[in-house]
């Protein structure tokens, strides 16, 4: 309850630096991080004065349950035709400047918004206005109760990936393996895995987004496992490499390149440095090996609600990090005719530098 509170007065003062009076949340994970509410459908509407109540309007199969997880919300149906329930939802507005979300609604949604809000009288209704960005910049910057979250999130996928790696054997498929970790996930206590596992074994592992295939896995191959569960909304990120029984001769060499661009990354990254420069910190080091083309993706992304969130730490990055970020780092090198080795830990950016939540150890090579 305080913790959605707190978050809208971190909101409220974004408003009037983008020049609107409230904001219009249609975005599902905006929605949640904002009012608590986890239900399917819904619309926000947050005023920038704080001693007007924001609004969140739903249909009749979520009234009880969003009066439930948004107290401090003022609940209001949208039911029947969207003329008449937006009437009713925007005239007590007035002729304020509404910013709504321009990465979310669809050009089809924003004409029928449009329309409908046309149709009340001019002096009576809100300008839309569009917005981006606002809440995915603040969900950016996590406070205690989603760090609760996203740690148990991170101990799951550390438990899950143990249970699966004590227990796989050369033979097994890759989707076996896949369904392994989501079985354990799911069985102590992960509402869903964050996103479908990659298990990915020998060539097919230089795909860094490959599906799990129902191919048997052979002893000596580099198989990547990028997986994460998701719980009470909040998705977890982690890719181990591992082999079964002994390894070639090649994957020393390209698995300690790979460890020494994660390190170096993870110690030398801190608040204020840019995107891009997070990412050169690891590309710096596999490109001095000789394999800069074969790292194809950026070095990481924020974590939160979504899998994929602000900041990305990439070439093309235009965002800066700030205390307080959760995010990834993973650095890869993928050989098309041998396989790929990737190597991602997950965790709190702060003044004093990275913190893994992730509890995995990752793989020394004796050489
Ligand atoms: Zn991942
Ligand atoms: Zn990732």
């Amino acid at each position: 309850m305080t913790s959605t509170m707190s978050r809208i007065d971190r909101i409220r003062p974004r408003l009037s630096e983008a020049n609107v009076d409230a904001l219009l949340i249609t975005e599902l994970h905006n929605r949640r991080y904002a009012s608590g509410f986890s239900g399917s459908n819904g619309w926000l509407v947050i005023p920038a004065d704080d001693a007007r109540a924001p609004i969140l309007a739903t249909d009749f199969r979520y009234l009880e349950q969003a009066a439930q997880e948004s107290p401090e919300f003022e609940v209001v149906q949208m039911k029947g035709e969207m003329q008449k329930w937006w009437d009713e939802l925007a005239r007590p507005l007035g002729r304020i400047r509404l910013g709504f979300e321009s990465a979310d609604l669809t050009v089809s949604a924003h004409k029928r918004l449009r329309d409908v809000n046309a149709k009340i009288p001019a002096s009576q209704r809100p300008a839309l206005v569009q917005t981006a960005n606002i809440v995915e910049s603040i969900r950016a910057v996590k406070d205690d109760a989603e760090l609760a979250l996203l740690r148990r999130a991170a101990q799951l996928t550390d438990d899950a990936f143990a249970h699966a790696t004590s227990a796989v054997e050369a033979g097994w498929t890759e989707s076996r393996v896949s369904w392994e970790i989501e079985q354990y996930a799911r069985g102590h206590g992960a509402e869903a895995m964050a996103f479908e596992s990659i298990v990915a074994a020998g060539p097919w592992g230089a795909r860094p987004h490959a599906r799990p295939r129902d191919e048997a896995i052979e002893m000596g191959e580099p198989i990547v496992i990028d997986m994460g569960a998701r719980f009470s909304g909040y998705c977890a990120d982690m890719t181990r490499t591992i082999v079964l029984g002994e390894h070639d001769e090649q994957f020393p060499r390209i698995y300690d390149i790979v460890l020494a661009a994660h390190e170096t990354a993870a110690q030398m990254i801190e608040p204020g440095m840019s995107g891009k420069d997070a990412d050169q910190l690891a590309r710096q080091v596999i490109t001095d090996a000789g394999y800069g083309e074969q790292f194809g993706h950026g070095l990481g992304h924020g974590v939160g609600l979504q899998i994929h969130e602000t900041p990305h730490l990439g070439v093309t990055s235009k965002d800066t990090l700030e205390p307080g970020m959760v995010i990834t780092i993973e650095p890869g090198i993928y050989l098309s005719d041998w396989g790929g080795v990737r190597i991602e830990d997950m965790g709190l950016l702060d003044e004093q530098g990275f913190h893994s939540f992730t509890g995995t150890p990752k793989l020394r090579m004796l050489a």
